[in-house]
């Protein structure tokens, strides 16, 4: 996670996140879980602490 990004807690490091900017300069986290999960926010409020559908990134 880059200094200035806000703390996205697990999703900031997940490998189904898409992060999106916006050309305001607003940073979204969207979990692409949502897609085939219903269990799953497609904007999860941040920061997530605790995720069943967090797998970490590789090379992160
Ligand atoms: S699976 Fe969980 S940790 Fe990963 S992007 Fe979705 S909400 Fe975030």
């Amino acid at each position: 996670m880059d200094m200035g990004e806000p703390d996205a807690g697990l999703c900031g490091q997940c490998r189904y996140v898409k992060v999106i900017a916006s050309q305001k300069g607003s940073v979204f986290y969207l979990c692409k879980k949502s897609e085939t999960d219903g269990r799953f926010e497609k904007y999860p409020r941040l920061p997530v602490r605790v995720c069943e559908g967090y797998e970490r990134e590789e090379g992160v």
